[in-house]
This record gives C-alpha cells, sequence and structure tokens, in this order.
C-alpha cells in the first residue's frame, strides 16, 4: 500500500468518509446510520502453521462481517503482507455497498491472511488455508457467510476452503464458498468475472462520454486476475493497451502491446518482466501516460494526491478495491476525469459468485454464454442505475454509487427494523 509523503492512508477511514458523503447527500436518518455503518461482527484469528523446514509460524487472519440486512455476508479472503484489521473492515464495507449497487441479494464481509503466499509452497499454502478456514468455520457458511478469491488467493485455495468445511460437516456443502474449480461446483464464467463486468462498464462508459473503444488508448496497472481479463476483451474489441504493469515491472509500447502473448508471458514465467517488443518505464510514467482509459487493478491507494495531477485520462475504470483516495477524487473530478466507481465497475466477480452460489444450492449449472450474458445485464443496468443519480442529483459517480448502496441497504434495515 502506497502512502503519500504526509499522512499515510487508512483504507477504513476513506470507507467511514465515503458513507458519510453519501448518508449525508441522502439525509440519512441518525438511527438508520447508527444500524449501518459499522461492522456487525469481527474476528481475529491465530493461523499457526508447520513450515516446509519443520518450524511452525504464527500467521494472522481475519473475518469481518459489515453488514447482513440484504442477505449472507460476501466476500472475498486476501493473502497478502499488507493486510490488516482495517483493511479488512475497509473491503468489508465496499462489499456491502457493492452487492447493493447490483442488486444482489447479499451483504458485505472479507477475510484476509497476512502473509507473502509468493514465498510458501503449495504445502504451506494448503495447511495455512485449512487452519485459517477451521478457524472461521463458525463464522461462514452457505446461509451466513460465502468467502470467495481476492488479492492472491485461487480456486485451489478456495476447493481446500470447501473440504476443510465439508468435512467438519459430514457432507459436501458446495455453497460455502465460491470461486471453486469448475469441478467441485464452481460456475463457468467466475474466472473472468471482475475483468469482464470491468469490461462492460467500460463499454457503457465510451458510449456516454462518445468515446470510440476502436482505438482508445488503455493503461493497465495490475495484471492479475481483473487486469489481465479486462485488457484482453479491451484488446478483442481493438482498443489498443499501450502500458501494463505488474509488481515487478512496468511496459508500455506507443502502438499496443501483444495481450494475448503478454498473457501468455505471465502464465509462464509468473511475471511480467522479460518481454519483448515493450520498453521498460517506472510505475509513476505508467500512471501519468496519455491514454482514455486507466485501469488501476491491483491494490488500495494507487492513485493519491500526489501523483494525481499528473493522470492524463478521460476515464478511471477501477479494477481494484479502493485504488483512488479521497482526495485524488476531487482533483481528477476538477479535471473533468470520468470514474467508474470500484462498488460499480468491479462487482463482475461477486455477481458471477452469485450465480455459482445459485447454481450450488439448486445443484443445476448454467452453460457460460447465460452466465455472461446474465453478468452484461446486470453490470449496464447498475451502469445506468448510478448514471441516472449521476446526472439527476448532478453528484460525482462515486458518490452515486455510494448513494445507490448505501440507500438499498437503509431500506433494506428500516422494513426489517431494529431486533430486539
Ligand atoms: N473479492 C472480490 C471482490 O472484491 C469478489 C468477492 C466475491 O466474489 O464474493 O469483489
Amino acid at each position: 500500500m502506497s502512502a503519500t509523503a504526509t499522512k499515510p492512508i487508512n483504507a477504513y477511514d476513506v470507507a467511514l468518509e465515503n458513507f458519510d458523503l453519501a448518508a449525508n447527500a441522502l439525509g440519512l436518518d441518525d438511527n438508520i446510520r447508527a444500524m449501518i455503518k459499522y461492522p456487525e461482527r469481527i474476528l481475529c484469528v491465530s493461523v499457526p502453521v508447520r513450515m516446509d523446514t519443520g518450524k511452525i509460524v504464527r500467521f494472522e487472519g481475519y473475518r469481518v462481517q459489515h453488514n447482513t440486512m440484504r442477505g449472507p455476508a460476501k466476500g472475498g479472503i486476501r493473502y497478502h503482507p499488507n493486510v490488516n484489521m482495517d483493511e479488512v473492515k475497509a473491503l468489508a464495507t465496499w462489499m456491502t455497498w457493492k452487492c447493493a449497487v447490483v442488486n444482489i441479494p447479499f451483504g458485505g464481509g472479507k477475510g484476509g491472511v497476512t502473509c507473502n503466499p509468493k514465498e510458501m509452497s503449495m504445502g504451506e499454502l494448503e495447511r495455512m488455508t485449512r487452519r485459517y478456514a477451521t478457524s472461521i468455520l463458525p463464522l461462514i457458511g452457505p446461509e451466513k457467510d460465502i468467502p470467495a478469491p481476492d488479492v492472491y488467493t485461487t480456486p485451489q485455495i478456495m476447493a481446500w476452503i470447501m473440504d476443510t468445511y465439508s468435512m467438519n460437516k459430514g457432507y459436501p456443502v458446495h455453497g460455502v464458498v465460491t470461486g471453486k474449480p469448475i469441478s467441485l461446483g464452481g460456475s463457468l464464467g467466475r474466472n473472468e468475472a471482475t475483468g469482464r463486468g470491468v469490461y462492460f462498464t467500460t463499454l457503457s462508459s465510451c458510449e456516454h462520454l462518445g468515446i470510440l473503444v476502436k482505438g482508445a488508448r488503455v493503461v493497465v496497472q495490475g495484471f492479475g486476475n481483473a487486469g489481465s481479463v479486462a485488457a484482453h476483451l479491451l484488446d478483442s474489441a481493438s482498443a489498443i493497451v499501450i502500458g501494463a504493469s505488474d509488481s515487478r515491472i512496468a511496459l508500455y509500447n506507443r502502438n499496443g502491446l501483444d495481450i494475448p502473448k503478454l498473457i501468455m508471458h505471465k502464465e509462464r514465467t509468473g511475471s511480467l518482466k522479460g518481454f519483448p517488443a515493450a520498453e521498460e518505464i517506472t510505475p509513476e510514467e505508467l500512471l501519468s501516460l496519455e491514454c482514455e482509459i486507466l485501469i488501476p487493478a491491483a491494490l488500495e491507494n494507487a492513485i493519491t494526491e500526489e501523483n494525481a495531477p499528473a493522470v492524463h485520462t478521460k476515464i478511471i475504470a477501477e479494477a481494484a478495491n479502493g485504488p483512488v483516495t479521497p482526495e485524488a477524487d476531487r482533483i481528477l473530478n476538477q479535471k473533468g476525469v470520468f470514474l467508474i466507481p470500484d462498488i460499480l465497475c468491479n462487482a463482475g466477480g461477486v455477481t458471477v459468485s452469485y450465480f455459482e452460489w445459485v447454481q450450488d444450492e439448486n445443484h443445476l449449472f448454467w452453460d457460460e454464454q447465460d452466465v455472461n450474458a446474465k453478468l452484461e445485464k446486470v453490470m449496464t443496468r447498475s451502469f445506468a442505475d448510478v448514471l441516472r443519480i449521476h446526472t439527476d442529483k448532478k453528484v460525482d459517480m462515486r458518490l452515486a454509487a455510494n448513494m445507490l448502496g448505501v440507500s438499498r441497504v437503509a431500506e433494506a434495515s428500516r422494513v426489517r427494523g431494529l431486533y430486539p
């Protein structure tokens, strides 16, 4: 996570600030604010793991359920060295508004383990995952809280969680996690869903702004699951991906990077490093490339008040969660940059997670075309819903999305009432 020279940026402070802005714009009742602003439940666990050397190392893990007014908690599990309690609280909060924006019957949750999976063997990862899953077991379940992949977690890791949960129950429970391998009740299209959702909302934005996708210059910061799929789909639609980066290197080619080859290179070597036919640039240069579409697809706080003035794009599509700080938002708004906020832009992942959960619960599976068509419908409708608030209420796109999400959760809380 980057930080400005003056003060480190706490993602949870950002989440609370965004909630307050939306609640104020909606004129939300103080009683409802008290009911929905803060996480419902927070669990912090110790995860001791026997490493391959025989040594036992203790990791710290979390699971946060922010809100379950509209349905079970839903949200990924992150394995990353920067994971901490406040980050997980922020990510869980954003999941609540995200599920409400796309109008799927889930609340918000998130989990994580502070670790560096890149330095761990498969055996170590499996033992850590099973121990962590056992520790959060009382909280999770298909009707309570459904984890999924997030940064550096994979379908294989979801399979281990499903197995650990099922062995404890004594029968297979497919609906306890989403983003599973297809052979284990995963949904076709889930793996590409986040990037595909980014693609659909980017197309809608181009249409709204009168920008031709064909020939539009695209820059992708972060070449993981979301970033690489969005790059691939935009490339297939004749946009030109001129810049891409991962945690190790940033690449530039003014005539366009060969995206299918770049994806193959990343799959083969694990990094963008060593890719021919591209110039190496700095991460800061990447974010300031002149382009039509900039896709921050890595971690929080990538675009801050420090580097926002140099950003040179028409559209920012937030494939990551929380990549733009509130100060950067204000600068980009003044510059007239059109933002597709994270809780809308990257909601394709959780939307197809919802489809996966529905298929698991019904033991009836859909073909990929069906999944993609349903995803497109949800994403274009949600984009239109947010855009309508943006134009009608004359508020920026982030505030519009937060207003939509918060208002739906507020309405569910109002009709359910306060227990007891
Ligand atoms: N981790 C993803 C997100 O931030 C997906 C969550 C899910 O599928 O439950 O939206």
